[in-house]
């Protein structure tokens, strides 16, 4: 573990990590943390808090950018150990680390530009009648330390440097990471580099820390430590629900920015489907993507039923059963794919319609589509739970009616997508209002599976696919979730931090008395 400048071997036991491709432990141990080493690393990072939160954005922006360089430097160490911890390949690895690094960078370009700060100034005056009125001038401030749950299925993009640990870090609060159990050298090897950037950078010593150790007890524990005031999480809707009943159920509850279920609808319009001779092999591609582990995997598919739509089915038949079954992050993982699969199987009113092909392979995911009609989605709850891995279902609707009522049933998700043409748009735009209910990124004629990682770009939405759809977790304003507004009302002028000085020392925009002043 990383605790501070420290290195350290947890004291309470060992665990092994397991290359899922073989089902087998993989050397070394790795010691998990006590009670005290999680206490001393969230004491190392309140005190780092006051420090850290004040360096300049220069200095901060170096700092992430360090990170950046020092994760490169890892060269194939990194990929050799993630690919035998994941069973992912190494260009989709090298894609991922290639995307961290971005990240880190957009967030030093974030700080850097000082627009996040909100930085706002309201004029002292004096003479105002009936009551004169106050200086006040407004910016934003990190919350505190944050406590980041890294996800199985993107060992680096959302895990120790990820965008939790990157937006966080940006907007001036240290981080403390709960590795994940499926990738621990990976983590170890990320969190060495954090640690080796702090210390180049002289960031405060409680900047950022990496503990080892079950989500039940470290994962709770850490949570529950009064010096964390935020949490960012990806992973399964039990693990996030629980850590937001724990948040909420401190002393002083925090918010927990948890990326938990999504199945991710995609709308077939009848024109798209009758044109698009593609969309078969663009689902089927999109479908296996990483073996299915993306959390904005094409889970549902709803079409009218249709002669075109008979014909998609046809084609999907073909591409679906030249797919390979890819091994999944952990055998955990496989199980519940497994377990999840063989449930929609059993349940009345379900049939087989296509299917990848079957292999030997520990943790193979065989990738499959199942149907079944609208009336029977309406009736059953339970065919709206997330599989998480290559499995989709698609629902043959009535109408157009029937179509928008599915719309509706649905529960909050990461993304919906339409495939519509000229024809469709009647339809489709029957569907927007409903859809900007539900998710919190709309496409059109793609699928949700790649997230760009830019200023506009949405990654949330409602419950369950997040805990809260007010933010992002991917893109530039994923800073927010870990910002909070701060007045200063007539203090004095050798007081006022550096944002909201009257000469503007840091040269970024602010608005003042209600103007927008670009530097
Ligand atoms: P997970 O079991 O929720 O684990 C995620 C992290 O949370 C791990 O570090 C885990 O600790 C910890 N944790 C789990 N339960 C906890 C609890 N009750 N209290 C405190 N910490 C807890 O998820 P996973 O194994 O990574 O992924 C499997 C599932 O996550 C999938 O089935 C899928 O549904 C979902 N998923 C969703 C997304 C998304 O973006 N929406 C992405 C990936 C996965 P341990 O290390 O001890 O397990």
């Amino acid at each position: 573990m990383i605790i501070g400048r420290s290195t350290v071997s947890g004291k309470e036991g060992s665990v092994k990590a397991i290359d899922p491709s073989r089902n087998e432990q993989i050397e070394p141990a790795f010691g998990l943390a006590s009670q005290a080493e999680l206490d001393l690393a969230c004491k190392l990072a309140d005190e780092a808090f006051d420090r850290y939160r004040e360096t300049t954005p220069e200095q901060r922006a170096k700092f992430l950018e360090t990170i950046a360089d020092r994760i490169t430097d890892l060269g194939a160490t990194l990929i050799e150990r993630a690919m035998q911890e994941t069973g992912l390949p190494q260009a989709r690895l090298e894609g991922e680390r290639g995307r961290t690094c971005n990240q880190l960078r957009l967030f030093a370009k974030v700080v850097r530009d000082g627009r996040y700060l909100s930085a706002t100034l309201d004029s002292a005056l004096p003479d105002r009648a009936p009551a004169p009125r106050s200086d006040i001038r407004l910016r934003k401030i990190g919350l505190g330390p944050v406590a980041v749950f890294g996800a199985s299925n993107f060992p680096l993009a959302f895990s120790v440097a990820g965008g939790d640990t990157a937006s966080a870090l940006a907007a001036g609060c240290p981080v403390i990471v709960k590795a994940h159990s499926a990738h621990l050298g990976t983590s170890e090897l990320v969190a060495k580099a954090v640690q080796q950037a702090a210390i180049e950078c002289d960031m405060p010593e409680g900047v950022f820390s990496m503990l080892i150790g079950s989500g039940q007890t470290i994962g709770q524990n850490l949570v529950s430590n009064p010096a964390i005031k935020a949490v960012g999480f990806t992973g399964s809707r039990a693990g996030g629900v629980a850590l937001m009943k724990t948040a909420a159920a401190r002393e002083e509850p925090i918010p927990v920015y948890a990326e938990m279920s999504s199945i991710n609808p995609v709308f077939f319009l009848e024109g798209a489907l009758a044109s698009n001779e593609k969309l078969p092999q663009q689902f089927a591609d999109s479908l296996t993507l990483g073996a299915g582990q993306f959390c904005t995997n094409p889970g549902l598919l709803i079409a009218i039923d249709s002669p075109a739509l008979d014909k998609f089915l046809e084609g999907t038949k073909v591409a679906l059963a030249a797919k390979g079954a890819a091994t999944m992050l952990t055998p955990g993982i496989h199980s519940a794919y497994n377990k999840g699969v063989a449930q929609l199987a059993g349940i009345e009113g379900v049939s087989l319609i296509a299917q990848g092909k079957t292999s030997e392979v520990p943790c193979g995911a065989v990738a499959a589509l199942y149907e079944t009609s609208g009336e029977h989605f309406l009736a059953k709850p339970e065919l709206e739970g997330e599989i998480f891995g290559p499995t989709s279902l698609l629902i043959r609707v009535k109408d157009e009616a029937q179509l928008v009522a599915v719309a509706e049933h649905v529960e909050g998700q990461l993304t919906a997508a339409v495939h519509a043409t000229g024809n469709d748009i009647a339809v489709a735009k029957k569907l927007l209002p409903t859809l900007e209910r539900k998710a919190g990124r709309i496409l059109f004629n793609g699928f949700g599976t790649g997230v760009e990682v830019s200023h506009a770009m949405v990654h949330g939405g409602p419950f369950p696919s997040t805990s809260d759809s007010r933010s992002t977790s991917v893109g530039a304003s994923a800073i927010d979730r870990f910002l909070r507004p701060v007045s200063y009302q007539d203090v004095p002028a050798e007081l006022l931090p550096a944002a909201l000085d009257s000469a503007n020392s840091l040269g970024i925009p602010r608005v003042v008395d209600g103007e927008l002043v670009l530097k």
